[in-house]
């Protein structure tokens, strides 16, 4: 079978620059979430003119709080960004950057509400929607823009920040996927 082409991290793609400071906040939000107890997942939600409109990190090992939703399987770092968002106005002026590529509820939410662009810094080979929404013929999954890993070393340090979770979160087949994926950053863990 062969691969689909979204895996590329291409540095020459000529505006991924542009993605470095939000792909650098989200996994420092991510690393914020590890040393809170919850899965290294960041987010940061920015719109036409590159500001910054909602941050959000995972919080799925930690408190409900009266201001963020806690302790909750569903508690992802792009849940938290939207709870923080609040009703979206012009979502396809709005870019969603995550640290991780947006598993299948998030990818979900992100493109039936008609965000205009998801970038993650790595891919997620086992939990990741990216070629899901990329694929489907769903009419509600066809305005939104993905792009994948765009800034190489981001996409290292992701995987090696995310790596320790894979390993313990997922199924024997999810980690031989992430191994195979990114195996000099999974060696090791
Ligand atoms: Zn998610």
């Amino acid at each position: 079978m062969t691969e689909p082409s979204l895996a590329s991290a291409d540095a020459s793609r000529p505006d991924a620059h542009l993605h470095e400071a939000y792909l650098r906040e989200a996994l420092a939000l991510a690393r914020e979430s590890l040393a809170r107890g919850s899965s290294p997942i960041g987010a940061v939600l920015v719109d036409r003119d590159g500001t910054v409109i909602a941050r959000g990190r995972n919080r799925v090992g930690e408190p409900q709080t009266a201001e963020r939703v806690g302790d909750a399987s569903v508690a992802h770092a792009e849940m938290d960004v939207f709870f923080q968002a609040g009703k979206l106005e012009n979502p396809q002026d709005l870019t969603l950057y995550s640290s991780l590529e947006p598993c299948l509820m998030c990818g979900g939410a992100s493109a039936l509400l008609e965000v205009g662009r998801i970038v993650w810094a790595t891919d997620d080979a086992w939990g990741g929607s990216g070629r899901l929404l990329a694929w489907s013929d769903h009419p509600a999954m066809q305005e939104t823009e993905i792009v994948p890993c765009p800034l190489p070393d981001l996409e290292a340090e992701g995987a090696r920040l995310f790596a320790p979770e894979a390993k313990r979160a997922f199924p024997d087949e999810g980690w031989a996927l992430w191994r195979q994926r990114y195996p000099a950053e999974t060696e090791g863990v």
